[in-house]
């Protein structure tokens, strides 16, 4: 079935009890039991599983083609669930350009589990060889990378990766399964903060982890979420089922919107550089354009001339786009981005993230010419 198809069918299906062509809210937290004592409808308590929970995973997972999905709280809990099946001794090697919250857990949290961990440039294959040891259980990074929108060779660094016996997680967040499927380019999980795109109107905070395969790392995922029990409610889950039947319409029109805007911004004289993989001088264009597919996503940055007073300048008279963090909403918003990333951040002064949103973009290119005649 093609991917508008799934977005709309998988997982779901009329109510078996009334018919409603809706699935209901199942608020309940425990399950009735059989004479025999057994969970006869296969639930038995909310934490380790809910019908609308199970709804959902069954979607994202049609959607990524992948064996399972575990559904978290937040995408910060699916990432961490990943990280977590890492043993005392061994290693995780991560994406040095990699969302900033990530890259707290892997500094602040991991290495107190015993595990080594390193930052690396996913772009250099040498450098990326060159960290990986026998130790070394995870390759994990982004792409399009928050904020630099860098591009990282998925194949090639799954072949590095396997070659040494490690496993690769990509977070699909900005690209989406709408632009491209990490899973089919041989990666063994895929998250998203379902946050962002797949929630897609700033209304509800969770995560998922989609694994490739059935095997020990699926059960191992699935045994962490009940446990360590940072799940979803069943509200958040329906939130993001109601949401997925748009998801390829919103997330091909919010990247073709976002082409626009930084085709502008790139001819714009008063624009020092623009982050955006469709501009084809982009040093990461011509691998996207073969490991995406529809377009490059709905986030760029720009940098403005002077550093961090011009760029909260430029945000501070825009009127369209909300200055506020997050991103794939319906909504455009505009961050200054340096200064919600705190002491470690390695991104320019001068750098504005724009999420791009579902408005005329000739609104949102009139807006943004305005704010930079500040
Ligand atoms: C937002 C985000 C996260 C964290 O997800 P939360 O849902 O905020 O916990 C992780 N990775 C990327 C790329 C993000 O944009």
């Amino acid at each position: 079935m093609k991917f508008e198809t799934l977005a709309i069918h998988a997982g779901r299906g009329p109510d078996a009890a009334t018919g409603a062509v809706r699935e209901p809210l199942h608020l309940s937290t425990t399950f009735e039991r059989g004479a025999d004592g057994a969970y006869p409808r296969g639930y038995e308590y909310s934490r380790s599983g809910n019908p609308n929970r199970t709804s959902l995973e069954q979607a994202i997972a049609a959607l990524e083609h992948g064996k399972d999905a575990i559904a978290f709280a937040s995408g910060s809990a699916a990432a961490l669930a990943v990280f977590a099946l890492a043993t005392p001794g061994g290693r995780i090697v991560c994406a040095s350009d990699c969302y900033h919250g990530t890259a707290r857990q892997l500094r602040n949290i991991v290495p107190r589990w015993g595990v080594g961990v390193e930052f690396v440039d996913v772009t250099d294959l040498t450098e990326v060889a060159q960290a990986m040891s026998a130790k070394t259980s995870l390759l994990w990074f982004e792409t399009p990378s928050n904020p630099l929108l860098r591009v990282a060779d998925i194949s090639a660094l799954v072949d590095l990766a396997h070659d040494r016996g490690a496993l690769v997680g990509v977070d699909n967040t900005f690209a989406s399964p709408v632009l491209q499927q990490p899973l089919a380019l041989g990666a063994d999980f895929v998250m998203h903060s379902t946050t962002k795109y797949l929630g897609g109107h700033s209304d509800v905070l969770g995560g998922i982890v989609v694994t490739r395969d059935a095997g020990a790392e699926r059960a191992a995922l699935r045994e962490y979420q009940a446990t360590a029990g940072s799940v979803p409610s069943p509200f958040d889950c329906w939130l993001l089922l109601r949401s997925l039947p748009t998801l390829p319409l919103r997330v091909r029109a919010q990247a073709a919107n976002a082409l626009a805007v930084a085709r502008f911004l790139h001819a714009d004289r008063r624009v020092e550089k623009v982050h955006y993989a469709g501009l084809p001088d982009h040093p990461g264009h011509e691998i996207a354009l073969r490991q995406m597919t529809g377009g490059f996503g709905g986030v760029l940055s720009a940098e403005v001339p002077g550093g961090r007073e011009p760029a909260l300048a430029v945000a501070a008279k825009t009127q369209l786009f909300t200055r506020a963090t997050s991103l794939g909403g319906t909504e455009s918003l505009i961050e200054h981005r340096q200064s919600v990333e705190g002491p470690h951040s390695r991104t320019p002064p001068g750098l504005l993230r724009m999420s791009i949103g579902l408005e005329h973009v000739d609104d949102l290119i009139a807006d943004l010419d305005q704010a930079l005649s500040a």
